[in-house]
């Protein structure tokens, strides 16, 4: 039989897929012996039948209340008891954390009879009644479906009214009224009262909290962390302990290390007379919560013990919810938090140190994207000049843009392409799209274990949060700094997530200390010293080759000092244009042999040079140099002004330039409907007389001229978009017999390899027979995206991408991550046959997906030899194959 509840001394850690994260941590906490108040989880298991039937499963509501008396016997009184009302939270909890993103309600067993119960029992009036409102407030939300702003708005007309600067000023008579001005809200809004039975309470808050899995910001969220949307998630139901009985409670949020630079040592907010909700929610101001050594230095020093245990057992950084009532410490949540790319890469280096994890396990914990982040510019500290304000460092990097003061202009303005950078007092579940769309996230309350700070540093944004100096004015949509200078929506301003620093204008950039590292070998910091390590780790392991996609001598260079074992692709187009344009041109309107040939001897030596340089960067390694690939009309000017050009001439009564009207001609004959599908690639080589000669014999001459300047030049020659086994012996004939005149001509053997892209269909369907011509296999899974799936890049990811991406066609772009189904089959079928024909059969990949982290991990796993990407991906790319050969 199926079981859907499962209590808290029944779980485990691992459990996470049935009891959602929170649940499966409470039950570890819970054998770990830490003061856990005592409860249980109702699976996902009993989420995604509820989801998909639109009923609860059978046998579940017993299995609740079965649960729910075995707490109240160990409690000693009944759900909503009169007289002594046990009260508990309806908590959600998803396998993944999805931070404020579902829905929790407190207090659930209070009604107008059970709040004076507990008032007598705690002897605290004004906390019956404040527990009370939060329940009407928390339920009516999001059980109810009223708009928690016209909670707030009530709330906020109260305290004017009694001239409360916060909610801890207004008594137990203020409150009374203020939850029968919220239960009259409930009424008129939804036409039902907020239900007074207990159990009913329970019920509809568990459902609610299965609904709200697929509430919009849940989705939201999910899309944005590629979070599947079938997992579900658990529901715990947990006896309440209350922060809110008076200044000797508080609630508060700590971190084992600071999660936004990975620095060892206690970190976190509290919060005193104060439910959990609040510290999040940034209402009031929090203390640090080293300060809580001086409030309650026994529930500190307890803490600090948890804490150890915790962070020893999990042996990672552990972030943690907790509650003192009235001097007795009470864990209420524990996980693996999240944290920065600097503080994963600072923290797995450190555990490495303290001897707590291996090597191996340091290079699984961060992530190539992580890397990436590291490698992004920094404002130039000589540069920033007197910042407009300071706030708390939340999450590290920096970020130039316009201010914004609501999420939905974020989005508005973002989709036009300009930076902007939110500005909030403080953030709510509600201001996600706008948070996705901004580079950075700018607030003036909240602590840095808030909403902004929290999803922020989840996220990779930047958050400057508690920036207390600016007065933040989102109906006049500007903020105002101590000395009175304002800045409207729309002004450009910089923030610094490193220094909690914000400027005005646009302060200018460096290189970031990895990046500095990645150039010159210099460890700055901390930081640095454990990227190095995790680099070093990855290429002791890794069994994929990196090499670069590269062009110019220059960027050989520059991806030879990030790491590169290589050129993968090195494109000649490029050196078709500029001023050798002209000579291109002459070559495609040639109209005698003598003509083409005169034009291609004028640019065989610049070719030549070319590879010359980029030999010499890449000495010893390999390089493979692509014929030319796209059609030639590229290089012709474009159709439709010349054409007007010539059209205006004739309309002026004037005889056309002649060239022109050639040229027109010309252009006329070569347009294509298609070019991506047309003359390109290995077919203009078949068809343009003396255009591969001409390529070959500039690399040949190269290797030639590197091997007499002494160097070991490795010059492999590709052929681009091939189909059929008879097109590629064609064109080696061609080249074969090209090296051996240029071997002849100057006594230097010269032997390149020559093999093929793979990047038609066709191509990997017959790699078997490809492959007795190829001596290597480099896919081009840019193009082999386009053939498989029939979408043409250029026009189809503005066109649709978005609405596919919605709509769960696929979860991230083909064009990013490798398709691993379609065209991923692709590549599986084309190295087993490839390699049937020729063992040993060198095979790469070239395209985008070179760099990207989880095509990485396919390529790995396929088989391939090498990953080719652009130079700066390529320690990223290093990273990840030596992540994926864990
Ligand atoms: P979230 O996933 O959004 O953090 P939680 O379920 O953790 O939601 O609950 C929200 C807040 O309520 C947290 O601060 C939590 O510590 C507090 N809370 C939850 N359950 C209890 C409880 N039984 N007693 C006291 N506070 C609780
Ligand atoms: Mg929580
Ligand atoms: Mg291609």
């Amino acid at each position: 039989m199926v079981r859907y509840v499962y209590d808290f001394c029944e779980g485990r850690h691992d459990m996470a897929d049935l009891l959602g994260g929170k649940g499966a941590n409470l039950a570890e906490m819970t054998r770990l012996r830490l003061p856990v108040p005592p409860g249980f989880t109702v699976t996902t298991d009993a989420c995604r039948a509820f989801l998909g039937a639109g009923v609860e499963p059978e046998g579940m509501s017993d299995e609740v209340s079965r649960h729910l008396s075995a707490l109240e016997d160990s409690a000693g009184r009944r759900l909503g008891q009169q007289d002594d009302p046990l009260l508990v939270s309806v908590r959600s909890g998803a396998r993944f954390s999805m931070p404020g993103m579902m829905d929790t309600v407190l207090d659930i067993g209070l009604n107008d009879d059970s709040v004076v119960g507990l008032a007598e029992m705690s002897g605290s009036d004004r906390f019956a009644w404040d527990s009370y409102r939060r329940l009407v407030q928390m339920f009516g939300s999001t059980v109810m479906g009223v708009d928690a702003a016209r909670f707030e708005e009530a709330m906020t007309r109260l305290k004017e009214a009694c001239d409360a600067p916060d909610d801890l000023y207004l008594d137990a008579n203020d409150l009374a009224g203020l939850v029968e001005t919220y239960k009259q809200l409930i009424l008129d809004e939804t036409g039902q009262a907020f239900p007074q039975s207990p159990a009913e309470q329970l019920r509809l808050a568990i459902l609610a909290v299965f609904r709200s899995w697929n509430g919009e910001r849940a989705r939201l969220y999910r899309r944005r962390e590629q979070i599947p949307d079938d997992l579900g998630t658990a529901v715990t139901v947990q006896r309440m302990v209350y922060g809110n009985l008076g200044a000797d409670s508080g609630s508060g949020v700590a971190f084992t290390r600071d999660p936004a630079t990975g620095r060892p040592g206690p970190y976190g907010d509290y919060l005193a007379n104060a439910q959990g909700e609040d510290v999040v929610a940034g209402i009031r101001n929090t203390v640090p919560l080293t300060e809580l050594e001086h409030i309650d230095a026994r529930s500190y020093r307890q803490l600090r013990d948890h804490m150890a245990t915790l962070e020893r057992h999990y042996r990672d950084l552990c972030d943690i919810e907790f509650t003192i009532e009235r001097g007795t410490l009470w864990m209420l949540q524990t996980r693996v938090g999240k944290r920065t790319a600097e503080a994963a890469f600072a923290i797995a280096a450190e555990l490495v140190e303290e001897g707590q994890i291996t090597p191996e396990e340091a290079l699984a914990r961060v992530s190539g994207e992580g890397l990436a982040r590291l490698m992004f510019p920094r404002f130039d500290a000589d540069a920033t000049g007197e910042p407009l304000a300071h706030g708390l460092p939340a999450s590290p990097g920096a970020a130039v843009g316009v201010a914004v003061f609501d999420s939905a202009e974020a989005v508005r303005r973002a989709e036009t392409g300009e930076k902007v950078v939110l500005v909030r007092q403080e953030t709510t579940p509600d201001d996600l799209p706008g948070m996705v769309a901004a580079e950075a996230v700018l607030t003036n309350r909240g602590g840095k274990t808030s909403h902004a700070a929290v999803v922020a540093r989840g996220m990779g944004k930047v958050c400057v949060c508690g920036a207390e100096d600016l007065a933040v004015n989102t109906e006049a949509r500007c903020f105002a700094t101590p000395d009175g200078t304002v800045v409207q929506e729309g002004t450009v301003i910089s923030v610094d997530g490193s220094a909690g620093a914000v400027y005005a204008g646009a302060v200018a950039q460096v290189a970031s200390p990895a990046m500095r590292y990645l150039e010159t070998g210099e460890r700055t910091d901390g930081v640095t010293a454990a990227v190095a390590g995790a680099l070093e780790q990855a290429d002791s392991v890794r069994r994929l080759e990196v090499r670069a996609n590269a062009d110019t001598a220059e960027d050989a260079r520059r991806a030879r000092r990030f790491g590169a074992q290589g050129i993968g692709l090195c494109r000649t187009e490029h050196m078709f244009l500029g001023e050798r344009r002209k000579l291109v041109e002459e070559m495609i309107l040639a109209r005698t042999d003598a003509e083409r040939d005169r034009a291609l001897a004028a640019l065989l030596p610049l070719q030549r040079q070319d590879f010359t340089d980029i030999l010499a960067a890449m000495d010893g390694l390999p390089v493979t140099i692509r014929l030319l690939d796209p059609p030639l009309h590229e290089f012709l000017p474009d159709r439709t002004e010349l054409a007007v050009r010539v059209a205006a001439t004739q309309a002026r009564g004037e005889q056309p330039d002649p060239l022109e009207a050639e040229l027109l001609e010309a252009v006329n004959r070569m347009h294509e409907e298609n070019p991506m599908l047309g003359l390109r690639g290995v077919r203009l080589g078949l068809v343009v007389p003396g255009l591969v000669a001409m390529q070959v014999r500039a690399v040949a001459e190269a290797v030639v001229a590197r091997t007499r300047a002494g160097g070991s030049p490795q010059a492999e020659i590709m052929v681009p978009l091939v189909g059929a086994v008879e097109e590629l012996r064609i064109e080696r004939t061609e080249v074969a017999r090209v090296l051996a005149e240029v071997s002849e001509e100057s006594g230097v053997p010269v032997r390149c390899p020559v093999g093929t892209m793979i990047e038609l269909p066709r191509a990997a369907l017959t790699a078997g027979r490809i492959a007795e011509e190829a001596e290597f296999f480099s896919f081009g899974t840019n193009d082999l995206t386009q053939t498989t799936w029939g979408f043409s890049r250029d026009d189809v990811e503005a066109a649709f991408f978005s609405a596919y991406l919605d709509k769960g066609v696929f979860p991230a772009s083909p064009f990013e991550t490798i398709d691993p189904d379609g065209v991923g089959r692709l590549v599986r079928i084309a190295v087993d046959e490839g390699r049937a024909t020729r063992p040993g059969l060198k095979i790469g990949v070239c395209g985008e997906h070179g760099g990207d982290p989880d095509s990485v991990h396919f390529f790995h796993t396929a088989g391939l030899d090498y990953v080719s990407c652009s130079p700066f991906r390529v320690p990223v790319a290093r990273l990840e194959a030596g992540r994926a050969a864990l």
